[in-house]
């Protein structure tokens, strides 16, 4: 028996003018073949599809495809996804015959002529392999789910928690289900509802009793511990994606059931629509933000959530709204900040430690809602932002945002890659030879996924709204593509 296991994985953020090109999927790491087995056998969803294929009792041949990732970041080009798709596909007519393939896809990949990729990429799968080989995929829980993607996988399965901590476990459900699918004989009866609504992300922490998704991801747990339901899942969507057919999903894949697949998944679509309104999160401006911040942080760490710069997001993580609050207060405790800007790095690179940076800083890559600024900085570290990343997003991934610096203007520290990459991460700052959990405030440019590694660190975590590609009140910025009426856009949209 061949089973055979591949990625692509990417989220996209259309209004972030960068586009998404091939070179940053090669620069992320690109693998192939046993390659793709033997590295990322420990590894978030492929990891958990390689160690569940290990464990099975008939021994299947795992064949690696290839494995595609690129940084959340702007709309992929045209010619980026016709070299993403015909790179799976090419990987797939190698490894054939195969009896089953498990994909680990992201859900929310646009490019500029193709608004559904992962939906475009399922069907041209599906249409290579035919209509018996059983085709598993993984989702993230802000994927678009469409139709499409619904029609060419047999199953949808999708990370039940944000922060995202399980990556890897979301891997496993996708092997066991392939196991009862092959061995078992179990037919997925795949359930699907979408709904016009797209949850504000702040709040929608499946970690906190208090959130409703805490709430939410409980229900979905009971509902897979269900005689006959094989997975459930919700994606309440990335909402900063300004596409057709953008809106939040309800997937139930029962056992050859499709009475109790609709009947599960209009229940959970119904309780999701209901709770809509409990999404809303307490938002402060930059000013205010800073200023409580500065007033408080000599007794213990706070942590302020720059989410419209959220690199996690696909946020070109060089807005210096933040930034230019900070500077304007004395620090007791260090307050740190992140920076992409390869340009900077190689001007402090050449006036080596030390050294003065002139300014100006920022306001490059987000040119959109952010402008830069102009300050002097001393050149305080030079080192490789290279590390390994486990917990939100991550199981032992390996991360490398290139040659980075760190500049000081008083007690404020600015962390400076030359890529973007996770901008919230304890390990990040750790790489700059700094103490993200000893200073006195820490920018962290992620929206929610950053709570799972500060929420029991810091004495106070604030969500800033700031201008940006990816702000908390998306619905006040300029859409034109998506389908209306759309909550929270209209509050008159139903279901
Ligand atoms: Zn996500």
């Amino acid at each position: 028996m061949r089973i055979a296991v591949g990625q692509l994985w990417q989220e996209t953020n259309t209004f972030n003018p960068t586009p998404t090109s091939r070179r940053d999927f090669e620069e992320f790491g690109i693998v192939r073949g046993p390659d793709l087995i033997e590295r990322m056998a420990d590894t978030n969803e492929l990891g958990g599809f390689i160690q569940t294929l290990r464990s099975w009792p008939e021994k299947p041949e795992i064949v690696g495809l290839v494995r595609l990732p690129a940084w959340p970041s702007g709309t992929a080009t045209a010619a980026t996804f016709t070299w993403l798709r015909d790179e799976l596909l090419a990987a797939i007519m190698v490894a054939e015959p195969c009896d089953g393939i498990l994909l680990a896809l992201h859900g929310a990949l646009v490019s500029e002529l193709e608004p559904d990729v992962e939906g475009a990429v399922l069907e041209a799968v599906r249409q290579l392999i035919g209509p018996r080989v059983p085709l598993v995929a993984t989702l993230d829980l802000h994927a678009n789910v469409t139709q499409r993607m619904v029609r060419n996988a047999d199953a949808l399965v999708l990370y039940h928690t944000a922060p995202h901590i399980d990556v890897f476990e979301t891997g496993q459900r996708a092997g066991q289900l392939l196991r009862r699918i092959l061995i078992d004989g179990v037919r997925p009866s795949m359930a699907f509802r979408k709904l016009p609504m797209v949850a504000p992300v702040e709040n929608a922490n499946t970690q906190d009793s208090a959130s409703v998704s805490f709430r939410l991801r409980e229900e979905l747990e009971r509902l897979e511990l269900q005689p006959g339901v094989l997975v459930a899942g919700l994606a309440t969507v990335q909402p900063w994606l300004d596409i057709p057919d953008l809106g939040s999903a309800v997937i139930v894949v029962t056992n050859n059931d499709p009475a109790q697949a609709s009947r599960l998944a209009d229940h959970l679509a119904t309780n999701l629509w209901q709770s809509r309104h409990e999404y809303a999160s307490e938002l402060l401006n930059a000013a205010d933000a800073v200023r409580e911040a500065n007033a408080s942080h000599a007794d213990g760490l706070i942590v302020l959530s720059d989410c419209a710069d959220a690199t996690t997001s696909g946020s070109p993580g060089d807005s210096t709204w933040l930034l230019r609050e900070l500077i304007n207060y004395c620090w007791k405790r260090p307050a740190l900040v992140t920076l992409v800007s390869p340009e900077v790095v190689a001007e402090s690179h050449r006036l080596g430690v030390g050294g003065t940076h002139p300014g100006p800083l920022g306001g490059v890559r987000d040119n959109r809602f952010s402008t830069p600024l102009e300050l002097q900085t001393r050149i305080e570290c030079l080192f490789e932002a290279r590390f390994v990343m486990s917990g939100h997003l991550a199981r032992n991934m390996a991360i490398d945002m290139g040659p980075s610096v760190v500049l000081s203007h008083g007690d404020v520290k600015i962390v400076v890659t030359s890529r973007s990459g996770p901008h919230f991460a304890p390990q990040l700052f750790q790489a700059a030879g700094l103490n993200p959990f000893t200073a006195g405030v820490l920018i962290a440019k992620s929206p929610c996924g950053f709570r799972a590694a500060y929420a029991s660190q810091a004495r106070l975590i604030r969500v800033v709204s700031a201008p940006g590609c990816s702000p908390p009140d998306f619905w006040t910025y300029d859409y034109r593509k998506i389908p209306r009426p759309l909550w929270p856009w209209d509050e008159d949209a139903s279901f």
